[in-house]
């Protein structure tokens, strides 16, 4: 896609920090940095989020994950963990339209506020008929495609 900066970093239009490539998917670190070795990895065909994904591609983009995320993680002793984090639209916080995957390393060191993401849970105010309700209506969008 011709005017997506995501492309263009696959067609080496624009520079970026790339520690991975093959070719179904690159990864590069993030410009942002939100932690220190925060990378994206995305799929090299152009296709705006997760809704859009087919089978193939998510094997193709899935299976690649926990070994740059295994990277990530050895590249400094003081991460203790890493967030997987992926936006699909723009509700949802995503800014680049072409679907990619934050791996977020988390240093002991860090402050939570570093962070940002707000995880309030909500699981007491529903009933179990709540509970229900949204799994059969899930359940149902699913069967409704295969
Ligand atoms: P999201 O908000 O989930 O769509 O994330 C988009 C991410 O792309 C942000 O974290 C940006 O910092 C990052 N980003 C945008 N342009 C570039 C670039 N040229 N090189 C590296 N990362 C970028
Ligand atoms: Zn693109």
């Amino acid at each position: 896609m011709t005017d997506c900066i995501f492309c263009k970093i696959i067609n080496k239009e624009i520079p970026s920090y790339t520690i991975y490539e093959d070719e179904d998917i690159l990864a590069f670190l993030d410009i942002s940095q939100v932690s220190k070795g925060h990378t994206l990895v995305i799929p090299k065909k152009h296709v705006a989020n997760l809704f859009e994904y087919d089978e193939d591609l998510a094997a193709r983009v899935f299976t690649k994950i926990p070994e740059i995320a295994r990277a990530v993680r050895l590249f400094d002793p003081e991460i203790k963990g890493l967030n997987l984090l992926n936006n699909n639209g723009e509700f949802a916080s995503q800014s680049v339209f072409h679907s990619h995957f934050h791996l977020i390393p988390r240093y002991a060191t860090d402050s939570l506020d570093g962070f940002g993401l707000k995880w309030e849970t909500k699981g007491d105010t529903l009933s179990s008929e709540n509970f229900t309700e949204i799994k059969d209506t899930i359940i149902s969008k699913l069967e409704e495609k295969s």
